[in-house]
């Protein structure tokens, strides 16, 4: 058994809700990530198991690492089907939107989603949800929203209609927003969750491999150039910086989700405290920040960048050269030594 964290009421509300639905779409924020795709296809599954109508829709399309999940093919990109989705979505009796809190993390396709006149389900972890669904589970101190999307199916007595497909995208969720069980990983009921998972009959070290560890020839090079000749240490500031331009990524045929990781790598030091990655995008520079222990990396890309997170993972978006982002990051570096812990733990 696993614990009850959410509550009745809103279990009640979905309950109720699911009645007298057949039309459901599921949607997650902008370039999924396995936790998104993950939540959204493990609900699809089971949804469809009990006879309802559920499809996926996303705002962008589903990168190409997560494309083995098993429903993946059925899923619609806003980006590609603009037309169809808006149209799913006006003529929705239910909508769940799953991995994120505020309607601008669906992008263009936000317009379509506010339009629905469909009751909103909100399943989230992030901080700070926003109002723009009728019920809103949002636990910040849960790990991933797939473990949450479990949760959810079980205490609407749906654990006997999880299948084998359905545990997998599941544990895939669960498995990627926490680094394969490396960080926000202590909770005990992940691994009850994760044993009820395997006797679905998921091949755990198999779905490890496909969405943790499979990466193109040019995508190892162009992480080992990274820390080979771009990351710089800023020892007084315990801070890492790695940047690539469009030069850089161009050279080794980037795509999409080729640098997912790289981030953390630089605190496998234990000189090193936070981390920053920027990667020069056609429009904008793209701010990644990692963290261990109280470093509070949400409150750097908020206060520098406007953009935000969790306390160890955040991100911001910047609009002008990589040479001017840089330059206010190492101008910030010193307001933000006093968050650094008192004692070095070498
Ligand atoms: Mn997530």
């Amino acid at each position: 058994m696993i614990s009850r964290v959410i509550n009745e009421k809103d279990i009640d509300k979905v309950r109720n809700l699911l009645v007298g639905s057949d039309k459901i779409v599921i949607t997650c924020h902008l370039t999924p990530d396995g936790d998104a795709i993950g939540s959204s296809l493990g609900l699809m599954h089971t949804l469809n198991a009990i006879g309802k109508n559920a499809v996926v829709v996303t705002p962008d399309l589903v990168p190409k690492s997560l494309q083995f999940l098993p429903g993946v093919k059925d899923t619609l990109a806003f980006t590609r089907h603009e037309e169809y989705v808006t149209r799913l979505l006006a003529e929705a009796d239910l909508v769940f939107c799953l991995d994120f809190n505020e309607s601008r993390r669906v992008d263009r396709m936000e317009p379509a989603l506010l339009a629905s006149k469909a009751p909103k389900v909100m399943i989230d972890h992030h901080l700070y949800p926003g109002d723009f669904a009728d019920v809103i589970i949002s636990h910040p101190e849960a790990s991933s929203t797939s473990m949450l999307v479990f949760r959810v199916l079980c205490r609407l007595e749906l654990f006997d209609r999880i299948d084998r497909r359905a545990a997998e995208c599941i544990f895939t969720g669960m498995m990627t927003d926490t680094g394969n069980f490396s960080y926000n990983s202590n909770e005990p009921d992940l691994y009850t969750v994760i044993a009820e998972l395997l006797r679905k009959g998921i091949d755990k070290d198999a779905l490890y491999q496909r969405a943790c560890n499979t990466f193109s020839e040019s995508s190892l090079r162009l992480n080992g150039y990274a820390l080979s000749e771009k990351m710089q240490i800023f020892p007084d500031h315990r801070c890492s910086l790695i940047t690539l331009d469009e030069n850089e990524l161009a050279r080794f045929n980037y795509e999409k989700g080729d640098t997912e990781g790289l981030v953390n790598r630089p605190l496998a030091m234990p000189e090193v405290v936070w981390s920053i990655y920027l990667r020069r995008d056609p429009n904008q520079i793209k701010i990644s920040m990692r963290s261990k222990g109280q470093f509070p990396v949400n409150k750097v890309c908020s206060e520098l960048f406007g953009g935000g997170g969790h306390l160890n993972a955040a991100g911001a978006e910047f609009k002008g050269s990589l040479r001017e982002c840089v330059d206010i990051l190492i101008q910030a570096m010193p307001a933000y030594d006093k968050y650094l812990p008192k004692t070095k733990n070498k």
